[in-house]
């Protein structure tokens, strides 16, 4: 039978196995992003569902969020919200687009 520890190990090993093909697969998509002063994110508004990792990762304090109602009547919650890039503050690093769960950030040219 399969011990604790045993496990652990496997899991340790599993963790690492997954971190560094998520690394490995954000790399490429980093290396494929228009990044650069002359570029600057856009949030599909359609695409974000308001989780705040945006947020949380932009350093130039270029993205703000804001509430919104909810599109069903039969849903309530207390607040939705969703992000949207202030563009003079932005410099166009790419962070917040490799943080988005729904891919809901772009770059575009400036
Ligand atoms: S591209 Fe960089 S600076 Fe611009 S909003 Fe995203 S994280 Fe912030
Ligand atoms: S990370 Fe994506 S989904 Fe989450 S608030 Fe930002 S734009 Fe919206």
């Amino acid at each position: 039978m399969t011990s604790i520890a045993e496990l652990i190990a496997r899991r340790a090993v599993e963790q690492n196995r997954i971190r560094a093909l998520m690394t490995a697969q954000r790399a490429g998509e980093r290396a494929k992003l228009k990044i650069g002063p002359e570029h600057v994110a856009w949030v599909k508004e359609e695409m974000c569902i308001g989780c705040d990792q945006c947020t949380i990762v932009c350093d130039d304090d270029a993205i703000e969020v804001y509430p919104v109602k909810m599109k069903s009547p039969i849903i309530e919650v207390d607040v939705n919200k969703k992000a949207k890039i202030v563009r003079d503050p932005c410099s166009g690093c790419g962070l917040c687009v490799l943080s988005c769960p729904t891919d809901a950030i772009v770059m575009i040219d400036r």
